[in-house]
């Protein structure tokens, strides 16, 4: 119902207008989005009925059998984005997006160098990590939790922000692309919608630590790093709200936390915009007390 009731309150609908029309002919109904999108924002979409295709400046966006859709807007997403739809009748619609930009939290570091000398061991297993991170993203499965309110996997200090970028002596270093919630290790992480495991690291990541990558279909998935501990297995399906792994600090972390990232597609997205405000946001249902 917190779904209905937010798409409610954010109803926004986005007339559409077909790029060519016969006079006599009915105006198509319109393509719906449920809120404005922002940088590093994440929006649902209704296709009207029909709709055999719909694309994000030019690239195929996943169409659900009822069509609905969700579209992701990286970081540096430019002011407008076009979306097409193609439906069967021929008939094309078109609507430009406005992205409204975003402020980012930068922080100039004058005199630090930007990164020792990554090491030889370093150097040697990064390859087959990032291997082993782009082939579970390739899958798309037909989970449901990118319909899902999403909650918070974990309750605490905001120690990190999406989007946030050091700047190492003039030289911009790569921004944060996630939330950081600082937590005491061990703390329960929970499933903040439904979804299949599609990465649970037999140990630890040279930067990621334990981690733990979970689809939420549709092109939707989340990444939990530096995890002292992961509950879950490659293909386990995840109910929002279970108890899958515990906040550490494993990789590169300087203290305990949970790192929250988020794609669509290829596109980074702000996990905070995706669950709200976290004073407003349900509690997990699991059995352990949440910090406040
Ligand atoms: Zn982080």
């Amino acid at each position: 119902m917190t779904q209905l009731v937010r798409q409610a309150v954010f109803a926004l609908c986005l007339f559409l207008s077909p790029m060519a029309q016969a006079e006599d002919a009915a105006p198509s109904p319109p393509i719906q989005l449920d809120r404005t999108a922002v940088q590093g924002g994440y929006v649902l979409g209704w296709a009207p009925e029909g709709t055999t295709e719909i694309l994000l400046d030019g690239q195929s966006v996943p169409l659900a059998a009822d069509g609905r859709f969700a579209l992701g807007f990286g970081r540096d997403a430019s002011a407008n984005a076009q979306l097409i739809a193609r439906l069967g009748t021929g008939e094309t619609l078109s609507l430009t997006i406005p992205i409204a930009p975003r402020q980012w939290q930068l922080e100039n570091l004058p005199s630090l160098p930007r990164v020792s000398q990554p090491s030889a061991e370093f150097l040697a297993r990064r390859p087959g990590e990032l291997a082993q991170i782009e082939a579970a993203r390739k899958s798309i499965s037909s989970q449901t939790g990118w319909r899902q309110s999403f909650i918070w996997p974990a309750r605490g200090r905001i120690s990190g922000v999406f989007g946030s970028q050091r700047i190492y002596a003039g030289e911009p270093g790569v921004p944060h692309n996630g939330v950081d919630v600082a937590g005491g290790t061990g703390t329960a992480v929970y499933a903040p919608a439904n979804g299949i495991v599609i990465l649970a690291a037999a140990s630890p990541f040279t930067l990621e630590g334990n981690l733990l990558m979970i689809d939420h279909g549709m092109g939707l998935n989340s990444a939990f790093l530096h995890l002292s501990r992961i509950d879950v297995a490659v293909g386990d399906v995840i109910r929002q709200g279970q108890p899958i792994g515990a906040i550490g600090m494993t990789g590169r972390a300087t203290g305990p936390h949970l790192h929250w990232g988020m794609r669509w597609l290829d596109q980074r997205i702000d996990p905070a915009l995706v669950a709200g405000p976290m004073s407003a946001a349900p509690a997990p249902m699991g059995k352990d007390k949440q910090p406040d």
